[in-house]
């Protein structure tokens, strides 16, 4: 019996760790004497350093540390040179994790195997896996990925949420290196995410630069001396303007006074920047996070005027401006009484809660971030699948090489953004050419309707008998709320062939998450294929999870059909009676399908 459960905010610029215990207590671990820890990693020649320690040792060979690494989560070609080595993104946090591990282990005496990590929302899928082969890599078993914002609204009560009054939050969460603003419906213990956006390259260390700048152009034109080209000193100006932005929070005048050697020369830097200053340099940045929070609300199809709470999350929150321009933009006072640095780690100890059963105070509904989809012939491409094969990318026998370069332009959505997860949903689609013999699934992320401005999240090949062209083929995307993705394509009278994508996973040990140019395990039938029997068990679980909560949804004696099938459908799976689950389940997704679920029918190829 598990005793104690962890959340992990692995932030751009800073790290922390929360506890919950089974006596309900919910705290942060204390690390190198503080709650949180500089997400910095440095090599000092003979050891590696993390938080602190690498933190003082990057002030004196920035070349030798490396910080806001979370920024290039995701990058599969990204990397950063240090102790001798070439790291990713991955290794980089794999680090800071393992840090984090080893010194809250020595803190409080115990083990710490099971954690849940939170991402802003808006990080898409190739992050999210980096993020969990990061954990994996520094000996963690990541058992779910959660986003930032809504993280940090289970770190609040819902004092003002009477059982049957609905209260609206918008979360404002405006961290070192990213911005997320997430709208929820709270109603009791339960919170529901009804939209996210945000911007994974948008926060403190976007202010710091500012007023970095300021200051170079301000020497440059003083002194004639240009620091731009120096590390040390481009190091030294960061860390002064950080500072100066933190004193700026309860200050109007910042003082900035410090002794440079720049190629040679000697320059004695007193200057101050004044609150007024800071404001203007960063204006431009917050009027962009209003603007995102502007697209949530309408996304969320609500106005400002419907929200009663507004809650910050996030270091940068403590800026006067940030403040007053929220309460301005929103007509609303936003809160903070949750500690602005801590919130996001502390739901995720609570989310681990309710994971591990120690906990069962909330419910929470999150959704998709970005719209899932497939590649498609269709109106963005110029080209045919005739053309494809004229060109040799494609033959009977499948995909030549280089195919995989060639995906169609079209991005036809499957899942489309602000789902509630977990959903599915199918497509038909066509094929283009008789006798295709294969068709590809190129699954993407995002919002564009071509896909080279979304992102690639994997492809794999499905096999076809022969068939005219115009022969429908069916593409099925379930999304669980771990972000695991059960993609079934079927062909009509043929049978269904069901491939999994985990989205989450990656090969133990492996640098680098798993899922690449490579084709998904195949499960025809009832076969597992290659899946393990927890995964596949996990995906009916997710059926009967639904079907459950959907009946919840009405009143208790309602469609006691689908409550007799659901028990033939437990009896079956303990049974093991592959061909009546198989009829089972369908009758459940079809009962599921036309109980309110939306289903999409495009016609591509
Ligand atoms: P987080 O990612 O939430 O840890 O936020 C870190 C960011 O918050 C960094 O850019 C910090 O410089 C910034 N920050 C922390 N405290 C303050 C403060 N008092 N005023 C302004 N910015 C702050």
């Amino acid at each position: 019996m598990k005793r104690a459960a962890y959340g992990i905010d692995l932030g751009t610029t800073n790290s922390c760790i929360a506890r919950f215990t089974g006596a309900g207590a919910l705290t942060v671990i204390p690390i190198d004497g503080g709650p949180t820890v500089p997400s910095v990693v440095a090599f000092d020649g003979r050891e590696w350093l993390c938080g602190r320690r690498a933190a003082n040792h990057a002030m004196l060979e920035p070349h030798n540390a490396v910080r806001s690494i979370k920024r290039h989560m995701g990058e599969e070609h990204y990397r950063v040179r240090l102790g001798g080595e070439e790291l990713s993104p991955v290794q980089v946090s794999a680090k800071i994790l393992a840090y984090l591990k080893a010194q809250a282990e020595a803190a409080i005496g115990e083990a710490i195997r099971e954690v849940v990590i939170t991402v802003p929302a808006w990080f898409n899928e190739p992050q999210r896996r980096a993020t969990v082969a990061a954990g994996e890599m520094a000996g963690l078993t990541v058992t779910r990925i959660i986003n930032e914002p809504t993280a940090a609204a289970l770190a609040y009560r819902a004092d003002g949420a009477r059982e049957e009054a609905e209260e609206r939050w918008l979360v404002y969460d405006l961290g070192g290196g990213t911005f997320d603003c997430s709208i929820l419906a709270v109603s009791g213990t339960c919170k529901e995410v009804l939209a996210s956006c945000g911007n994974t390259f948008l926060g403190g260390d976007d202010f710091d630069h500012r007023i970095v700048l300021h200051l170079v152009d301000g020497i440059r034109d003083r002194d004639g001396i240009d620091p731009s080209a120096d590390p040390l000193a481009m190091a030294r100006l960061r860390h002064l303007a950080e500072q100066a932005k933190i004193r700026l929070s309860t200050e109007v005048e910042a003082p900035i006074h410090d002794h440079f050697e720049i190629g040679g020369r000697h320059l004695d830097l007193v200057t101050a920047l004044t609150r007024g200053a800071f404001n203007a340099l960063i204006e431009d940045y917050l009027e962009s996070t209003l603007a995102k929070a502007r697209q949530a609300l309408e996304e969320a199809r609500i106005t400002a005027a419907n929200i009663e709470r507004v809650l910050l999350v996030g270091g940068s929150t403590r800026i006067p401006k940030v403040q007053e321009r929220v309460a301005q933009a929103l007509g609303i006072e936003p809160e903070a009484y949750v500690d602005v640095d801590l919130s996001v780690a502390l739901g995720a100890g609570a989310q681990s809660a309710l994971d591990a059963g120690l906990s069962f105070a909330q419910v929470v509904v999150d959704i998709a971030p970005h719209a899932l989809g497939v590649a498609a012939l269709g109106d963005e491409d110029e080209r045919s699948a005739a053309a494809l094969v004229a060109r040799g990318l494609f033959d009977e026998d499948g995909p030549a090489e280089g195919a995989w370069d060639h995906h169609p332009l079209t991005f036809v959505p499957i899942i489309r953004k602000n789902t509630r997860l977990p959903a599915r949903f199918v497509e038909e689609f066509y094929t283009s050419i008789d006798e295709q013999g294969v068709i590809e699934v190129a699954v993407y992320q995002g919002e564009s309707r071509n896909t080279r401005d979304n992102v690639h999240v994997g492809a794999f090949f499905v096999p076809l008998p022969p068939m005219p062209a115009g022969s429908p083929v069916q593409i099925g995307f379930e999304y669980d709320r771990n972000g695991l993705i059960q993609v079934s394509v079927s062909e009509k009278g043929g049978a269904l062939k069901r491939y999994t994508m985990d989205l989450n996973r990656s090969a133990a040990g492996n640098s680098e998450p798993a899922l690449r140019r490579r084709p998904l395990t195949v499960d025809e039938g009832s076969e597992d294929g290659d899946g393990s029997a927890d995964e596949a068990a996990g995906v009916l679980n997710f059926l009967i999870e639904r079907v459950e909560r959907r009946l919840a949804e009405g009143p208790e004696e309602a469609h006691p059909e689908v409550h007799e099938l659901l028990a033939s459908y437990r009896q079956q799976l303990a049974a093991g009676d592959d061909e009546r689950l198989d009829g089972l389940e369908e009758a459940l997704y079809a009962w599921l399908d036309a109980s309110g679920e939306e289903e999409e029918r495009l016609s591509a190829v």
